[in-house]
């Protein structure tokens, strides 16, 4: 990705990696940094600034205010994932969302879903398909009830 001086993902309509529209975006006023997490194939894109302790005079008459040259340098950080995971424990009130990062790691994942299937009351992962007449759509996969179906184009409500 490039360094743009302006908030790149902020002004991202889509999820860059399988364009998904419903990305969380989220950002940090006094940081300047900002995150996208993608809930279907669960790419994390990251933006921080480097040097904003450089942003605000630090002494004199116009301190604490923006210097008017500054220019935000932007570090980013991506994460692409194997797939992204959606969990619900018996007893709790969220949903537990977060990406496997590699192969290895969705094999553990099935295999913890499996040995705690008692305790789960959801357990879904997301992934681009590379087999079965799915092939090539983002797919979401129940580990409790083992169907596999097109991932919803639109965010559920839950
Ligand atoms: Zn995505």
């Amino acid at each position: 990705m490039s360094m743009k001086e302006t908030h790149e993902i902020q002004n991202l309509d889509a999820c860059p990696r399988c364009k998904f529209e419903h990305a969380i975006k989220t950002n940090s006023p006094e940081t300047l940094s900002e995150t996208l997490l993608c809930t279907r194939c669960g790419t994390q894109i990251r933006s921080e600034v480097e040097n904003i302790e450089d942003r605000l005079y630090k002494r004199g008459p116009k301190k604490g205010t923006p210097k008017p040259k500054w220019r935000a340098k932007y570090n980013h950080f991506t994460i692409n994932p194997v797939a992204q995971f959606k969990l619900k424990e018996k007893n709790m009130i969220g949903y537990q969302i977060g990406p496997v990062p590699t192969e290895n790691d969705l094999v553990n994942f099935r295999a913890n879903v499996k040995e705690n299937t008692d305790k789960l009351v959801y357990a879904r992962v997301s992934y681009l398909a590379d087999e079965s007449e799915l092939i090539g759509k983002w797919v979401e996969e129940d580990l409790i009830t083992g169907k596999i179906k097109e991932f919803d184009k639109e965010p559920k409500i839950i």
